[in-house]
C-alpha cells in the first residue's frame, strides 16, 4: 500500500527462530509531515510582513531630528527585535529545508578550505575588538562529499556559539583534519561550559541552558538543532564534552566514505 508507512524490527526468538515485528506508523509519519509543512508555511508567510515593518522602521529611523529620545529608543528596540524575529524565521526555514532535504550527499565535493576561509572572515568581522583569540587549524587538502550550504550552517553555528558563550579574552580553536581514515571537525573554547544534565538536550529545538543569556546573544535557539540534522544527513552525529567554567568541545567525525580523494591520491 503506497499510502502506508511501516517500521520493521527483527528479533531473535528462541533457538532458531526470528520474530519480525511490523508496525504501521502511517499516522505518526503523516502528522510529522503536516507539522513540517505547517512550520515551513508559517515561517514563509511571516517573512513578508516583517520585511515591511523593517522597511518602515528604517524610514522612521533615518529622520530622527527633533523626535523625542523616548521615540528614538523605541525605534531602536523595535529594530533589534524585528531583526531577532527575522533571524529566527531564517533559522526555522533552514531547519525545515534540511529536515526534508533529499539532496544527495555524494553529488558534490565541498571545498572545505574555501568554506573555512569565509567563516574566518565573518568570525573576524564579529570579533572586531579582538575580544577572543580565534585559531583555525585547517587541513586545506581535506575535502568531503556533502551539501555545502548545510555543512556551512553546521560549522558556522558551532563556531559562532563558541564565540557567544566564551567571555572576553577567551581562546577558541577550530580543527579540521584527517583522523584514522575519517574527517574530524572540532571547536574548542575555554568559555562558560555546560552542566552534564543539559548535554543530552542541547540539540532540541529552542532548548537553552540559560534563557536570558541566550536571548542577549540574539541566537534563535535552533542552532544546534540545525547542526544535528545536517550531521544526520551526512551520516555523522554531534558530540559534546564540557566542563562548567572550563570550556566546551563540540565535535563530529565524518565517515571515511565521505572523504573525497584527489585524482593524485
Ligand atoms: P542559541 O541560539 O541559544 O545559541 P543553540 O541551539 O545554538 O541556540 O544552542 C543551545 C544552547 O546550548 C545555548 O543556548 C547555550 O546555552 C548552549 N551552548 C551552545 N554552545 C555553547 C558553548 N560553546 N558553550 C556553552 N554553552 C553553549
Amino acid at each position: 500500500n503506497p499510502h502506508k508507512t511501516f517500521e520493521y524490527r527483527m528479533m531473535e526468538y528462541g533457538e532458531d527462530q526470528l520474530l519480525l515485528i511490523v508496525r504501521d506508523v502511517s499516522r505518526v509519519s503523516h502528522l510529522e509531515e503536516m507539522r513540517k509543512d505547517f512550520v515551513a508555511n508559517v515561517s514563509h508567510e511571516l517573512k513578508t510582513p516583517l520585511t515591511v515593518i523593517n522597511g518602515y522602521l528604517e524610514v522612521l529611523s533615518a529622520s530622527t531630528e527633533g523626535t523625542p529620545p523616548i521615540v528614538n529608543k523605541a525605534l531602536n528596540e523595535m529594530g533589534t527585535q524585528t531583526r531577532r524575529m527575522q533571524n529566527l524565521i531564517e533559522d526555522l526555514l533552514i531547519l525545515s529545508r534540511i529536515e526534508s532535504s533529499a539532496e544527495r550527499i555524494f553529488e558534490n565535493v565541498i571545498d572545505m578550505r574555501a568554506l573555512f576561509q569565509q567563516i574566518e572572515m565573518e568570525a573576524n568581522a564579529l570579533n572586531k575588538d579582538r575580544q577572543h583569540e580565534i585559531v583555525f587549524k585547517v587541513d586545506p587538502e581535506l575535502k568531503v562529499y556533502g551539501v555545502e550550504s548545510e555543512m556551512r550552517s553546521a560549522c558556522s553555528n558551532l563556531i559562532f556559539n563558541a564565540m557567544h558563550y566564551t567571555p572576553p579574552k577567551g581562546h577558541i580553536e577550530i580543527i579540521w583534519k584527517r583522523r584514522s581514515g575519517s574527517a574530524y571537525f572540532a571547536v574548542k573554547d575555554n568559555g562558560d561550559g555546560i552542566e552534564d544534565k543539559h548535554l543530552r538536550r542541547l540539540t532540541e529545538r529552542f532548548y537553552r541552558v540559560d534563557k536570558a543569556r541566550s536571548r542577549k546573544t540574539g541566537g534563535s535557539g535552533l542552532g544546534l538543532s540545525i547542526v544535528k540534522h545536517v550531521l544526520h544527513h551526512h551520516n555523522a552525529h554531534l558530540e559534546v564534552e564540557s566542563v562548567v567554567g572550563k570550556g566546551s568541545k563540540f565535535y563530529f567525525i565524518l565517515p571515511p566514505e565521505l572523504i573525497a580523494l584527489d585524482e593524485a591520491d
